[in-house]
């Protein structure tokens, strides 16, 4: 196991992506806080196959886009499970608009969720380290589109760019306190946020067709690499991006 004795806090892990990354960050050894807008059931199925490992849980809800929320959850995680070393900033939402058409309530809901709350809870995270003294992990799940385009979601890439540049900066800004920070690029993942994706046979087609291993890809094929950025395998890697794509961000076709 290559995160006993460790404690993660794991954002939007009530579902998809940071549910798979949590259960396996506590498969790994670590105890876990369950983070997520609302505590209900999804959450307590998080909860209830982390103590299964035989691993500490504390859930709690929060809502990222509120800074008083971000620092609630920090401090009570602390005063729980008595430190956080790993922080996994997954929650994230998206809002398909025409660029023409978006709406300051659709960007900021985006941009307060995926950027600013993030910025936030990483800020808190690290002054939680500062003040005990202790290195740490921050492992932010960004996507494919901090790179690649994608029509009608602007709000979502320019939130997503921010991430790969904030990535970099706190990289430079924190090695010398022996915090690390890397992105994971998720590319098409089979959860909730692709709801309509999934009900949508003809688009899933086309979108495999564009995946060189031709099929989207599960929660658990990120929860992997979370648990070895997470890990002392890892200690040496930082400002980096790691795609999990299937190979779509490498595809080319000419026909
Ligand atoms: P999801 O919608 O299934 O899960 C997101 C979780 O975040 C939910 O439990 C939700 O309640 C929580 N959340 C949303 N807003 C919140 C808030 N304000 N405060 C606290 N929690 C909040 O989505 P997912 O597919 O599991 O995505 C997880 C992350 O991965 C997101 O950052 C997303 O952008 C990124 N990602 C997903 C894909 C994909 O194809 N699924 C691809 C690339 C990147």
């Amino acid at each position: 196991m290559k995160l006993l004795g460790k404690v993660a806090l794991v954002t939007g892990s009530a579902q998809g992506i940071g549910q798979a990354v949590a259960i396996r960050l506590a498969q790994e050894g670590a105890d876990v806080i369950v983070d997520d807008r609302a505590i209900g059931e999804s959450a307590q199925q998080t909860a209830d196959a982390i103590t299964k490992l035989g691993r500490k849980v504390h859930m709690i809800a929060g809502d990222l886009a509120n800074t008083a929320d971000d620092r609630r959850v920090i401090a009570d995680g602390v005063a729980k499970l008595g430190k956080i070393d790993i922080l996994v900033n997954n929650a994230g939402v998206e809002k398909r608009a025409d660029f023409w058409n978006v709406t300051e309530a659709e960007y900021d809901f985006v941009m307060q969720i995926n950027l600013r709350g993030t910025f936030f809870i990483t800020q808190d995270f690290v002054n939680h380290l500062i003040a005990t003294k202790r290195t740490g992990r921050i492992i932010n799940m960004s996507s494919v589109h901090e790179e690649m385009a994608f029509p009608h979601f602007s709000t979502y890439c320019a939130s997503k760019g921010g991430l790969k540049m904030l990535c970099r900066n706190l990289a430079v800004e924190l090695g010398p306190l022996g915090i690390t920070v890397n992105n994971i690029a998720p590319g098409a993942i089979a959860t909730p946020i692709n709801k309509a994706l999934l009900n949508n046979p003809e688009l899933m087609k086309l979108l495999e067709s564009k995946i060189p291993l031709g099929r989207l890809g599960t929660p658990n094929d990120v929860a992997g690499l979370a648990a070895f950025l997470a890990s002392d395998d890892a200690a040496y890697m930082t400002g980096a991006t790691f795609f999990v794509d299937g190979g779509l961000i490498c595809n080319y076709h000419e026909q």
